[in-house]
């Protein structure tokens, strides 16, 4: 088809390079750093939100940079809404950085989530926006809405007490409650959920996607695909937890835990549920998203199923479908290209030459 280009148009050669929507990372937390830099506890305890701030303001720059033109922000784990200060500072065109999808504040359980005192006695900031009961629930997520809050994000399981098995922490009508106004006001619900019944109790409740879902069962994810609820498995998070354990990857016996999230995600994937792609990346390095394409590819998925979880399957799941993953008229210009055909050797995603952001260039 031929077209007339209006007058002053730029003409960007991209030749031998492959084309791609701009890639949208489905779990991140902008907020936070490696843990083998900082403890998580340390972050939330001991750096200021001026700090963290200026922290998240970089990690935005090479997340942009690195063909991660839009991120789902899932909690700045005690940073409070600070999450949509930055995003509308990207808006604004004062720092570069991805479309953010913000959760502001995650909700847990009372009790159910960290940084942890050594006694009883003692209470410390927490990470997370604690409630108690459904009214609570109701109240957060209104709360959070009106703080600019696009998704919220909810803790279907956690370890309690003094326990250190993950348990349930919400009843199904305690997240129904959440749902009930998050959906009403055009928000989706997202879990985090390890367990079999926090996953289920999360996906009857009306949950959009699960995050992490490092013990599902073939029947949960039977489940999920019936409701059509996505999965993000965030392979990368659990490697580098391991490693900063003190695990040398290819040296020592694998860890039971990345040999849980292996077959999980492989059990997601026989059973046919939705895949997104998310690393819970600020667990590991900002702009090294590329890592959990990796995985995904090196536990059994093809390079262009990863490629589709990466832009449209994220942008549907999210319910962002009809702005972003896509490279189609009336959807924002979010466009990338790299080095050599990704769809062959997903390394090639790191070879990042060109990144447009709703039509503005960022590299190239
Ligand atoms: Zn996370």
């Amino acid at each position: 088809m031929k077209f007339k280009l209006p007058a002053g148009t730029q003409v960007i050669e991209l030749k031998g390079y492959t084309l791609l929507p701009g890639l949208i990372e489905g779990h991140s937390h902008l907020f936070l750093h490696p843990y083998n830099e900082t403890s998580w506890d340390n972050q939330v305890l001991k750096e200021s939100r001026a700090e963290r701030t200026a922290r998240a303001t970089e990690h935005a720059r090479a997340t942009l940079m690195a063909g991660f033109t839009t991120v789902r922000d899932l909690g700045t784990e005690g940073s409070m809404y600070d999450d949509v200060g930055l995003k509308t500072a990207i808006q604004k065109g004062v720092v570069p950085g991805p479309r953010m999808i913000c959760a502001t504040r995650a909700i847990v359980a009372r009790g159910a989530y960290g940084p942890r005192p050594e006694s009883s006695d003692l209470s410390l900031p927490q990470g997370a926006a604690e409630v108690g009961n459904s009214d609570e629930m109701t109240n957060e997520v209104r709360t959070q809405i009106s703080k600019g809050a696009d998704v919220i994000k909810i803790y279907a399981d956690y370890r309690t007490g003094s326990g250190h098995e993950p348990t349930a922490t919400f009843s199904i009508e305690e997240i129904a409650a959440a749902v009930k106004i998050a959906n009403s006001g055009g928000r989706e619900v997202v879990c985090h959920a390890t367990t079999a019944e926090g996953m289920r109790r999360a996906i009857l409740a009306g949950a959009s996607t699960i995050e992490h879902g490092d013990h599902g069962t073939e029947e949960v994810f039977k489940l999920m695909k019936e409701k059509s609820v996505a999965f993000c498995p965030t392979l990368a998070a659990i490697n580098a937890y391991e490693q900063y354990n003190g695990w040398k990857k290819g040296i020592d016996p694998e860890p039971k835990t990345v040999t849980d999230k292996r077959n999980s995600f492989q059990l997601a994937l026989k059973v046919g549920v939705i895949i997104c792609m998310g690393g819970d990346v600020g667990v590991f390095t900002h702009g090294d998203n590329a890592r959990e394409m990796e995985m995904m590819v090196e536990y059994g998925m093809k390079p262009i199923d990863v490629l589709r979880s990466s832009t449209s399957i994220n942008a549907d799941a999210f319910g962002y479908g009809d702005k972003i993953g896509r490279i189609k008229k009336d959807l924002y210009a979010d466009i990338i290209a790299v080095e050599g055909d990704p769809s062959s050797d997903i390394k090639n995603v790191r070879k990042t030459k060109f990144v447009m952001k709703d039509g503005v260039p960022y590299k190239q």
